[in-house]
């Protein structure tokens, strides 16, 4: 395969030199290599939601007229609910949690894809959300009401949402113990926070760099990859402030549409890790 770049040269990282590739995978991981990290998709599962919840300029939802490139199954949007591991050296960061036993039966999977993975629980020593929405957090503590990851470390929650993140009585034993962080906080040698404000107020991406690639891990800047890759201006209706949540998603798909740039989102189709191009005056995803 030939990559190219927006103007149509070929780009630095050419063909068979794209460093991040999937070493392994079974129903509820995929593990991949880059540079001197290794990260692993994890399937929480999935959320069916209402075709209604895509939104239109001016938050009007569609009707009959919801363009035919929008998948559903029977009749909802499906949205896989991904989690993401980076182990950088002696650091295993756990980048959100999926629901546990918190809202669906669809989700909570976490657990179960970690041992299918081979990852411990008890390896993970930084758990850092990307937003404090109900799918994100309530992993923390397992479906047995025990603590999910026992050897915690650091619990890293963005600082605009601290008070979110007090307001769920099922995790309050965690309170005392998370860590406010912002924009550009280095979680570890190869991970940065990216601010990417919109879908929430403190809603936030993390940028992974190893050996001249990155990938970004942001979390849910799209909902709906059937057709917010094509039409990024759609946005979604618990998007917190929807014009912000839509320049954070242009600004930031501008950004990773490069060669040896490549995306994991938390609603992207499972196991949610790609690339993206240009297409047009709109973004393609190239899964892996
Ligand atoms: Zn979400």
């Amino acid at each position: 395969m030939t990559r190219r770049n927006v103007l149509g040269t070929v780009g630095p990282v050419a063909a068979g030199e794209r460093r991040l590739k999937r070493t392994a995978s079974g129903t509820n991981f995929a593990r991949y290599e880059f540079g001197d990290l290794t990260v692993v998709a994890l399937r929480d599962g999935h959320v069916d939601m209402p075709p209604s919840r895509l939104r239109q300029a001016g938050d009007r939802p569609f009707g009959s007229d919801l363009p035919a490139q929008v998948n559903l199954v029977d009749g909802q949007l499906r949205l896989s609910v991904n989690v993401f591991l980076v182990i950088d050296r002696d650091q295993t960061v756990l980048i959100d949690t999926g629901a546990a036993n918190a809202w669906l039966p669809t989700m909570g999977s976490l657990l179960d894809a970690l041992a299918e993975a081979g990852v411990a629980r008890e390896s993970i020593g930084t758990v850092a959300f990307t937003h404090t929405h109900a799918d994100h957090v309530h992993g923390l503590v397992a479906a047995d009401g025990s603590d999910a990851f026992p050897e915690l470390q650091r619990l890293l929650v963005p600082q605009e949402e601290l008070s979110m993140f007090d307001e769920y009585e099922r995790l309050s034993r965690f309170r005392p113990a998370r860590l406010p962080f912002g924009d550009g906080f280095r979680l570890s040698d190869s991970i940065t926070a990216v601010q990417a404000h919109g879908h929430e107020v403190g809603h936030t991406a993390f940028d992974v760099s190893s050996g001249g690639e990155t990938l970004l891990i942001w979390g849910d800047l799209i909902h709906v990859p059937s057709i917010q890759f094509d039409r990024p201006e759609l946005t979604w209706e618990y998007d917190a402030d929807q014009a912000h949540a839509r320049s954070t998603r242009q600004k930031l798909l501008e950004r990773v549409a490069r060669p040896g740039e490549f995306v994991a989102g938390a609603h992207l189709d499972f196991p949610g890790v790609g690339s993206v191009e240009r297409a047009g005056q709109a973004y393609r995803f190239l899964p892996l």
